[in-house]
């Protein structure tokens, strides 16, 4: 509403600058500051004009006066620079007092440097009297000085007035703008750095490492980024609970600030991981030295809550321009450097040019798999195994799917070998299983008694406990051991024959059922096919997509199926993709077959409307 004001006094050129002060002069102070200030105006001109629509003229004016006198903000209105020293004061209202909390005897008459705005601030200082020198209006944002020594936050506007091209005087507004600002700085500060150590955040980090990287491209320098992620931070919270977490983040960030130089730069990413910018990074010798030290202060105990507890980190590093020369390829390149340090348990490791795509679309992975499982992003497919005999469902297979945000389905052929490394394959597989049970559980209580076969790895069964988890399972769900089946790969049993009878034994005795997968590929014996605890033998689709065009795979299969039965085993077909496989393995006796003729892996909901639809789940034999 200021501005105006000012475009009123401007623009109106009824009325001289002269009668606007008549017409605030209720206020004595005004008007006798008035009368001096306005003594060098042509005096005739104002005589004049207050002949014409004088009262219209009067309404208005005391309108503007009123507002000036109540406006919250700042105005003063200052003579022309008639010496070198600027203009000077010649009218303030009450809120420019309150302001700078002096009085109004005070401020009149002073020059701009009642402005009070700081010393260290006194290139806007000149830059303001350079636009009133130039009769140029200006705007500035300063920190200003109250009387009391006091600092605030100041919008300054100065726009020249001037009356038939002459300039008349100054008015300015000024408003204190310390709140405003200071929300400012806290809505930054909020959205750029982690609530929880203060440290910050992943944004801002992108932020600095990105002018880090520019500043090293322009001084021929280099960057380092380390990024860091703590060893059993997981561990810690599900047994502490989040706050105890929360604190050994923070007690972390405060080791990490110390162990770096006050241009280093530490943020914190989320969860348990920080990286670290280090400017000028000197060679890969000293900053080894620097991930060492880190390892080093993170190794000591920690203690929280009475508690002493130790966890240790792993360091990725990858520096510009050797790894990258944009923030996110060094981010990315510090993250798979970081997963090899962990995998490998070395503490730090750095990028290396020769770890193929591959392995690093696999170590990315690694990352993403250990989420996947919170944001429920897995979910048990059902395959169908038919009872050739009758051509009906009678079984399924779990396969397990991966609905990634970006890659869309992942393949279970792709993650599946990237967890079982890691290890994180024993909780996905106790994950599937309870999916599968409550599944089995649903299933079996709408009276279809149907049969499933879970995939183990070889990982799960070096697990001395696992027979007993599976145990506890069927007990909490009530469930018949004989309706669960695991398929055990020929392969994974052949990496370590005994270790594997004596667990498939445990199993067996439990009564669950066994089967050996992709049988055919693992060059077991006929001797441990003999002595192992299994019901099922699963032929491997590699021979059965050949059968009907090779005589060699036709042959195998034949042998196989016979084997089997001699042993007294049953056997399942895999990969029967027509009509023609059926027909051919119905004519070699083959018990099951699993393939797309039939039906795809299906979610548990298109498996219900699958059996209700097709010939396969309605009792009737294919129409091959
Ligand atoms: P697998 O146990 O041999 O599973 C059969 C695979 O063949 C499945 O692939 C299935 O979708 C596919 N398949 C079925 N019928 C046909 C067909 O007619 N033609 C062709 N070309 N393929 C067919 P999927 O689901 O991609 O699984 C791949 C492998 O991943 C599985 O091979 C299994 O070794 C592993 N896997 C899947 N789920 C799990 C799991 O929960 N745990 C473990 N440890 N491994 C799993
Ligand atoms: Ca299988
Ligand atoms: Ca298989």
């Amino acid at each position: 509403m200021d501005n105006t004001i000012a475009a009123m006094i401007v623009s109106d050129p009824s009325h001289t600058i002269e009668e606007s002060f008549t017409a605030m002069t209720d206020d004595d102070a005004l008007r006798s500051m008035h009368t001096s200030w306005t003594t060098s105006l042509d005096s005739t001109r104002g005589v004049e004009r207050r002949l014409s629509d004088q009262r219209l003229q009067n309404d208005q004016l005391r309108l503007i006066g009123s507002a000036v006198h109540i406006s919250g903000e700042g105005i003063a209105i200052l003579t022309p620079a008639a010496e070198a020293i600027g203009p000077r004061v010649a009218f303030v209202n009450d809120g420019f007092c309150a302001l700078y909390g002096r009085t109004r005897e005070e401020i009149i008459g002073q020059p701009v440097s009642i402005f009070g705005i700081v010393e260290r601030q006194e290139a806007i200082v000149s830059a303001l009297l350079d636009h009133v020198f130039e009769n140029r209006p200006f705007d500035g944002e300063v920190t200003a000085t109250r009387k009391d020594g006091s600092e605030f936050e100041l919008d300054i506007h100065l726009v020249p007035v001037d009356d038939a091209g002459q300039l008349t005087h100054w008015v300015g507004f000024l408003r204190d703008t310390t709140d405003t600002r200071n929300q400012i700085v806290r809505l930054r500060h909020e959205a750029m750095y982690d609530g929880l150590t203060n440290l910050p955040n992943r944004s801002l980090l992108f932020e600095t490492l990105g002018k880090a990287v520019a500043a090293a491209r322009e001084a021929n320098t280099t960057v380092a980024l380390l990024l860091m992620d703590l060893d059993r931070f997981k561990e810690v919270n599900d047994t502490f609970g989040h706050q105890f977490g929360d604190l050994l983040l923070q007690q972390v960030a405060f080791r990490l600030r110390n162990q770096l130089r006050s241009i280093d730069t530490v943020a914190r990413l989320g969860g348990d991981e920080f990286a670290i910018v280090i400017p000028a990074a000197s060679d890969s010798t000293a900053l080894a030295r620097t991930a060492r030290n880190i390892l080093n202060a993170l190794e000591q105990p920690f203690v929280i809550e009475q508690q002493v507890l130790e966890v240790g980190a792993s360091i990725g590093i990858a520096t510009f321009p050797a790894h990258g020369d944009d923030a996110r390829t060094l981010l990315r390149r510090a993250d798979v450097a970081m997963y090899a340090a962990k995998q490998a348990q070395l503490g730090y490791a750095f990028h290396r040019d020769d770890v193929d795509r591959h392995t690093a679309d696999q170590l990315s992975l690694i990352v993403e798999i250990r989420s996947a499982l919170e944001h429920n992003q897995f979910e048990p497919y059902f395959q169908p195994k038919i009872h050739m005999r009758s051509g009906l469902m009678t079984r399924a297979e779990v396969l397990l799917r991966w609905n990634h945000p970006q890659r869309g389905l992942v393949s279970p052929a792709l993650f599946v070998p990237v967890a079982e490394r890691t290890g994180f394959i024993r909780t996905i597989t106790e994950w599937l299983l309870e999916r599968t049970m409550s599944q089995l559980r649903t299933w079996h209580d709408a009276g279809a008694p149907v049969h499933v076969a879970v995939n183990v790895s070889a990982k799960s069964l070096l697990d001395q406990a696992f027979p007993a988890k599976i145990d506890a399972l069927l007990n909490r769900w009530q469930m018949d051991p004989r309706f669960l089946k695991i398929e055990i790969t020929e392969s994974s049993i052949m990496a370590d024959p005994s270790h594997a009878l004596a667990i498939m034994s445990m199993l067996q005795s439990l009564g669950v059922r066994l089967s050996v997968d992709d049988f055919g590929t693992g060059y077991s014996s006929l001797v441990h096919l003999r002595e192992l605890p299994i019901d099922e033998i699963k032929i491997d689709q590699s021979f059965v997509k050949g059968m009907t065009t090779s005589d060699a795979d036709a042959a195998i299969v034949r042998t196989v199926i016979d084997l089997a039965h001699n042993l007294g085993k049953q056997v399942c077909a895999e990969g029967v993709e027509d009509a023609d496989t059926w027909r051919m393995l119905d004519s070699m006796g083959c018990d099951l077959a699993q393939g797309y003729f039939m039906s795809a892996p299906k979610s548990a909901p298109e498996l219900m409307q699958w059996l209700l639809d097709s010939s396969w789940g309605l009792n009737s034999k294919p129409k091959a």
